[in-house]
């Protein structure tokens, strides 16, 4: 079935849609969604202006709904050296298997990276989240940090800001992580 590229105006990813009826059309999202739209973002990111370039493709495979392709994204974090901001730059592959709630993990195409959806639907953001937070780097850093007031830093520990203690990402990643 040839490639069928959703017209943009559709496109809104906080609007529930259900994934099946996008296999069954093998239907594709290829966009570029700014960071600033994905409400779990905001706590992570140091300032706005990252984007996501996402190229999924939607499709059936044995019956399951699987989404190829990749993303890449820049995204302002907080360097966990300098506390200045890192742009990261983090790329993937997408293999994902959505499964509905009446479906089964042990029936995973092999290589596909089980999501278990709650309902018939889901947001494109609830998805996207996912996916982004746990290619996340647990600590980011600047290859080489630049100069500023806070270096060298002795203990970072105890010379996180509380501002910095109170938006940390780590814990929210470790529980996503684990439930995953
Ligand atoms: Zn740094």
């Amino acid at each position: 079935m040839p490639q069928k590229i959703l017209p943009k105006k559709i496109l809104n990813i906080q609007q529930w849609f259900d994934p099946l009826k996008f296999a069954e059309r093998n239907a594709a999202i290829q966009e570029t969604i700014i960071l600033d739209s994905l409400p779990r973002f905001q706590p992570l990111v140091t300032e706005s202006g990252g984007k996501i370039e996402l190229d999924w493709q939607f499709g059936l495979l044995k019956r399951h709904i699987v989404v190829t392709g990749r993303w890449s994204a820049r995204i302002p974090m907080s360097c966990q050296r300098c506390l200045q901001t890192v742009w990261l730059d983090l790329q993937q592959e997408s293999k994902l298997c959505l499964l509905r709630p009446e479906e089964s993990e042990e029936y995973v195409p092999e290589g596909f990276e089980p999501i278990m959806l709650e309902g018939e639907r889901i947001k494109l953001a609830q998805l996207l989240e996912d996916e982004l937070l746990l290619a996340l780097p647990v600590a980011p850093v600047h290859q080489q940090c630049p100069d500023n007031q806070y270096q060298p830093i002795a203990e970072p520990e105890a010379d996180i800001p509380e501002t910095e203690a109170k938006t940390n990402p780590f814990q929210i990643l470790e529980s996503l992580k684990k439930s995953h």
